[in-house]
């Protein structure tokens, strides 16, 4: 199989999916304004992978001869994590802003299940062979591949399959073709994407005392499949002019309610079902690898708030001011830390059971938590650096009107920048602190990777506790015999 082009990816979206938004059925999702720049997103990306200046950072060659994405080859090795970390910020470069959910991130999810071979092997050896038929297939047919984690769960004091069991995600049936799911998921990119991994989402796996069997299922599913049904929010930027939302018209991911309406998943994509082990286990390990990618991502928005906070001050003469620079250092500080600990997550990097290259999993889990927690405040800090003029600025139709021209000039015009310079730059930071998409993105990047209380519960389960209680109980000279709490 060859890499797709940018209009392969376009046709191959034409498969009769049945997708909604804004009270209407698309037929032509394409060309609809709601999806036309992110899908032109991912076209350019799949482009990229067969231009020369790219070849070498997007694109790797198989030992049996085949050229993938750079992006969906399994780590092995330092360099090939390093090679991820290439992947994405050469893409990012190229786009000029900053896109999640577009393949990359999500082939980690499947990762995190071909490491369990082994134990999925014990439970039906045709689910490690389907986990790798489908790694492989992912790199090889060059598809979209996103990421079905949470259900939309009703009254949360209630239990698993109590009367809102109906909600969630589940077995209905089973047949010689595959077995038949009912239920919906919560999913960014599902209607413009190829495939999902659909897995169970958070809840207590361990609890034997009910019966959630039915609910413990993990399988890929075609975004084109009978009975799938796409039900979209509706775009905060998509659609807007270009020049006064720069990023929220090319780069808003649109995030989909899906239905599973009784789908047939033939057995060939079932990676596990009524297996209450794996569904704890992928649940533990889902963001092993795609947390890297999600990282990189939150780095390029701190390096946007610090060039957009940095622009503004320079052209406004405020740099020299001691108070503007420690503010700007705040910026620098949250940025540098994230890099930190995505540097040492791949340089202590540590092999998986699967034989993997894991980044090392406390560095990345607590890199995590530190820059989403810090998100918003270092937004704000940039919002303050740029000042009112982000949320007064007329849009360039009026800045550019020759009867008002004169006053647009005298009034908004800095030094060098011209009234028209200084409004793109603050149109740029409007999008990256103030606009509807802006907000939009906080909330997707809080969310988008389970809610903060479960990304706690990564770092918890990820960081060995144990030299700590040691030292303390040396140095405090306890006696060695008391009891602990696992
Ligand atoms: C823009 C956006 C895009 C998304 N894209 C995707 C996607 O592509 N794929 C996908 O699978 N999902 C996606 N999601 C869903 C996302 O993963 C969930 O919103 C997230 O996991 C939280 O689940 P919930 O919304 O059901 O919140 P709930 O489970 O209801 O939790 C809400 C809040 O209640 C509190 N809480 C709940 N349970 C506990 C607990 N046990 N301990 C402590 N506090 C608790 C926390 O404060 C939590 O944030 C997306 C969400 C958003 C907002």
């Amino acid at each position: 199989m060859a890499l797709l082009t940018g209009d392969d990816y376009r046709r191959s979206l034409n498969d009769g999916r049945e997708v909604y938004i804004d009270g209407e059925r698309v037929y032509d999702i394409v060309n609809h304004p709601a999806f036309k720049p992110i899908i032109d997103v991912k076209a350019r990306m799949y482009d990229m992978n067969h231009e020369a200046k790219y070849k070498d950072k997007l694109t790797v060659k198989l030992s049996d001869g085949d050229e993938i994405c750079r992006a969906f080859k399994l780590p092995k090795t330092k360099d090939d994590l390093k090679g991820i970390r290439t992947y994405v910020e050469t893409v990012l470069d190229d786009l000029g802003g900053v896109v999640y959910r577009v393949g990359d991130e999500t082939i980690g999810e499947m990762w995190s299940l071909y490491d369990a071979q082994d134990r999925l092997n014990e439970i039906d050896p045709t689910y490690a062979e389907n986990i790798k038929h489908h790694v492989a297939r992912v790199a090889k047919e060059d598809l979209f591949h996103v990421s079905a984690n949470t259900d939309p769960k009703g009254d949360r004091s209630k239990l698993i399959n109590g009367e809102d069991g109906g909600t969630l995600l589940h077995i209905v049936a089973e047949n010689d073709k595959g077995i038949v799911v009912r239920g919906a998921k919560f999913e960014t990119a599902a209607a413009y994407a190829h495939q999902a991994f659909v897995k169970p989402t958070i809840s207590n796996w361990s609890n034997s005392s009910v019966n959630m069997e039915n609910y413990a299922v993990g399988f890929i599913c075609d975004m084109g499949s009978p009975g799938l049904k796409h039900i979209c929010r509706s775009p905060v930027g998509a659609g807007k002019d270009p020049v006064n939302y720069p990023l929220s018209s090319k780069f808003e991911e649109i995030d989909t309610l899906l239905i599973f309406d009784d789908v047939l998943i033939p057995w060939e994509n079932v990676l596990f079902h009524r297996n209450l082990e794996s569904a704890k286990y992928i649940r533990e390990t889902v963001h092993r690898y795609s947390s890297y990618n999600y990282v990189l991502r939150i780095l390029r928005r701190a390096d946007y708030l610090i060039g957009a906070a940095l622009l503004n001050v320079e052209q406004t003469g405020l740099t020299k001011i001691p108070a503007v620079q420690q503010k700007l250092s705040e910026l620098i500080n949250y940025r540098e830390t994230i890099n930190a600990h995505l540097t040492a997550a791949v340089s202590e990097a540590q092999l998986s059971s699967g034989g993997l290259m894991m980044p090392n999993q406390s560095l990345l889990y607590t890199g995590r938590v530190f820059a989403l927690k810090h998100f918003p405040e270092m937004a704000h800090l940039a919002r303050e650096l740029v000042g009112g003029q982000l949320a007064v600025t007329p849009d360039m139709e009026t800045m550019t009107d020759p009867q008002i021209k004169e006053y647009i000039d005298r009034f908004y015009s800095v030094g060098e920048w011209s009234a028209e310079e200084r409004a793109k730059l603050l149109y740029f930071a409007r999008d990256m602190v103030n606009s509807s998409y802006a907000g939009h993105q906080i909330t997707f990047e809080l969310f988008a990777q389970s809610p903060p209380f479960a990304q706690h519960a990564a770092v918890f389960n990820n960081y060995d506790l144990t030299p700590n209680r040691e030292m303390v109980m040396k140095a405090a000279n306890l006696s060695s015999s008391l009891a602990f709490q696992s």
